[in-house]
């Protein structure tokens, strides 16, 4: 469920007036709803709750997700913790008010620069993927003489998620230790004075709609705990990822409720009743993806013999989601259509001198004309996060609403900053 509805003939996000924000804002724009965020952040820690009774669960919000300041302060004020994967994040995730000590840094390639900014910054524990990356974690942490509290993400060679890109738990893709190192590394790690191993990660892929591949990634996770303990190892953490999915293509008025998100609660709960372990989670798309959307204006319209085209002022460097995976958003006119209004197949593109640069093809949509603003929806995951300059376009503004407040927490770049950021070498100055 989301906050984005018709009221008076017009989309609102909450209850702001879409028309109002792009007009003081321009578009194209990013608009987040502080109440959906809040929404699916509870019923997610709230259903990860029931299974660990008497202690909290550790949700590691997956900021990669939705870097926006506005959206990390709204998490952080709801006790989220951040799920990093750079020495940027980390610092952003900081200045939005986690403490150090609920956030987790993972990735395949953490730099020894960026391993140091973490163990200085207290954090609270380094997923770590390779065995080079341990001995370097540990020199670090020697130096500083701190012991970094770490955990080994495992590579359970279950591969799952809504497209190969997304996918991150086969033994093919680059993430993690392999099942059979693992031992080994945990005991080689005993001896080391930069770091405590504490447990075990693991995190599958994205975008992914049933409980099946978790299950048997999270099966095998138990055979290892229990395994690892038999050679004498403590085993007390167990960070299960993220990764659950969303629905993208549905109708206006359904509401999907929390059932995958209990479903994957209740598969958890029973895979690791009696293990006696902490449990974290690191859900990124799930509580940010339907609660953003990208607004944007009708440019032009080109009509071709078998064709009409709908160029509209928002680019794939702005929600490079459709080019990148072939990803589907619905399309919702900020204009409520009237009943019995004529559609029109069109493919939407934007000005990007790509033919990648295409939203979707085909699409039914109501008859429309340049100036009408439009908004492609379940655009708050994997949107403006991963938005570029491509084209020398500016950087997309970002605008957060809450009840009938909104507030630009990115404004649009502008051509200074696009432009005078760059240096000439001093052989052409
Ligand atoms: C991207 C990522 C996540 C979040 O994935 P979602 O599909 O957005 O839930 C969690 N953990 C790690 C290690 C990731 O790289």
């Amino acid at each position: 469920m989301h906050h984005f509805a018709y009221r008076d003939g017009a989309l609102f996000a909450e209850d702001v007036d879409l028309r109002e924000i792009a007009e003081k804002v321009g578009t194209p724009v990013y608009v987040y709803s502080s109440a959906t965020i809040e929404r699916h952040y509870r019923l997610y820690e709230q259903a990860m709750a029931s299974i660990t009774p008497g202690r909290k669960p550790h949700v590691f919000y997956a900021m990669k997700a939705n870097s926006n300041l506005g959206v990390l302060k709204t998490l952080a004020a709801l006790g989220a913790g951040a799920d990093t994967v750079s020495e940027g994040e980390i610092r952003k995730a900081l200045a939005a008010g986690f403490p150090p000590e609920r956030i987790v840094f993972s990735g395949v390639g953490k730099s020894e620069g960026e391993l140091a900014f973490a163990v200085e910054a207290g954090i609270y524990q380094v997923n770590i993927e390779s065995e080079s990356e341990l001995d370097l974690l540990s020199r670090v942490g020697e130096r500083l003489g701190r012991r970094q509290e770490a955990v080994f993400r495992v590579n359970p060679d279950i591969g799952a998620g809504g497209h190969a890109k997304i996918t991150t738990g086969s033994s093919a893709n680059k993430f993690g230790v392999s099942f059979e190192d693992v031992h080994r590394l945990y005991a080689r790690a005993a001896n080391m004075a930069g770091v405590r191993i504490m447990g075990l990660a693991v995190h599958i892929g994205s975008q992914i709609r049933e409980t099946g591949a978790f299950e048997a990634a999270y099966a095998k996770m138990r055979d290892l705990v229990l395994a690892l303990r038999e050679e004498g190892h403590r085993v007390d953490r167990l960070d299960l990822g993220g990764g659950l999915g969303i629905p993208y293509e549905v109708p206006r008025d359904f509401d999907h409720g929390p059932g995958l998100i209990e479903a994957y609660a209740g598969m958890v709960g029973k895979l690791t009743a009696g293990l006696d372990v902490e449990l974290g989670f690191e859900p990124g798309r799930l509580i940010v993806g339907n609660a953003g959307i990208l607004l944007t204006r009708v440019l032009h319209l080109n009509p071709r013999p078998t064709k009409q085209f709908l160029v509209v002022d928002a680019a794939m460097n702005d929600l490079m989601r459709p080019a990148m995976y072939e990803a589907y958003h619905e399309i919702w006119p900020v204009a409520e259509p009237a009943p019995g209004t004529a559609a029109v197949a069109y493919d939407v593109v934007g000005p990007i001198c790509e033919s990648g640069d295409t939203f979707t093809t085909g699409r039914e949509l109501p008859q429309q004309k340049p100036g009408d603003l439009i908004a492609f929806m379940t655009a708050g995951a994997y949107g403006a996060s991963m938005s570029s300059t491509y084209n020398q376009r500016l950087l997309v503004a970002e605008v957060l609403v809450k009840g009938d407040q909104f507030a630009v927490t990115r404004p649009r770049q502008s051509y200074e900053e696009l432009i005078g950021t760059d240096r000439s070498p001093p052989w052409l100055s």
